[in-house]
């Protein structure tokens, strides 16, 4: 029944971390999730960027145009007036031209800071693809491995549970639910490890005697009782549990 009760705590134990492979798997992929959107809104920016320093190019563009219109019209103007009228106009139409350009320049540097940023997000990003796909591939070997642990100690679980007299398999499993893993509790130095009560002195006599084949149960926490001295009845199966062992 100890080898029962260590293959229980053996399974409880592959189980909880078969069950915590797939929240591992949640968090790489949200965490390549999390950089792909970043990689998507620097995109978004890049184009962005892109357009507004098209948008500018094209103020630049109109301004000359119209600074070259006027000094074509300037010299087929008839008035002073008009003439210098059509200077100011051109002069305008210079500066504005040159502050439209100052922007461009501006801008250019803008588009180049979005592709550094796209270009560093795309590489982060395919590292950390590399990174997890080597890592989901880990886990699934784990996965794969603890699963079969966890098939081998179940499958030795039951054959050691058709050797338990089903009664006792019986009360096992009740307490067991209630205390998992460990449902049997050792008696040392006259109390009970589980819960700290001391047994009576004659339920430990008992207990380290080799032929009582009775169950004690402590009054306390309601744990099957055992002695480090084997029990009557486990004595005998000491080799055959040993060699399922290696
Ligand atoms: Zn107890």
């Amino acid at each position: 029944m100890l080898e029962l009760q260590r293959l229980d705590q053996n399974a409880t134990a592959l189980r909880a971390e078969l069950e915590g492979m797939p929240k591992r798997q949640r968090e790489a992929d949200a965490k390549l999730s999390g950089e792909r959107t970043a990689l998507t809104s620097a995109k978004e920016a890049l184009t962005q960027a892109l357009a507004q320093r098209k948008k500018l190019e094209l103020d630049v563009e109109q301004w000359k145009v119209r600074a070259k219109k006027y000094r074509e019209q300037s010299s087929s103007v008839k008035t002073n007036e008009a003439y210098k009228a059509l200077q100011h106009e051109i002069t305008t139409a210079d500066s504005e031209a040159g502050k439209a350009e100052d922007l461009v320049l501006e801008q250019m540097m803008k588009v180049e800071e979005a592709e550094r940023r796209v270009k560093r997000l795309e590489a982060e990003l395919k590292e950390s693809q590399q990174v997890i796909a080597a890592e989901k591939k880990q886990i699934e070997e784990q996965f794969a491995g603890k699963k079969k642990a966890w098939e081998a100690a179940t499958a030795e679980r039951r054959g050691i549970a058709k050797k338990i007299p089903e009664e006792l398999l019986e009360l096992y499993e009740r307490i067991a639910k209630k205390h998992p893993g460990t449902a049997l509790a050792q008696v040392r130095d006259g109390q009970c490890k589980a819960c700290g009560l001391r047994a009576l002195p004659h339920t430990v006599q008992l207990l380290e005697s080799d032929t009582d084949e009775e169950i004690f149960r402590c009054e306390s926490c309601g744990r099957i009782l055992y002695s480090l001295e084997p029990i009557a009845h486990a004595a005998p199966k000491e080799s055959a549990t040993g060699a399922a062992n290696s």
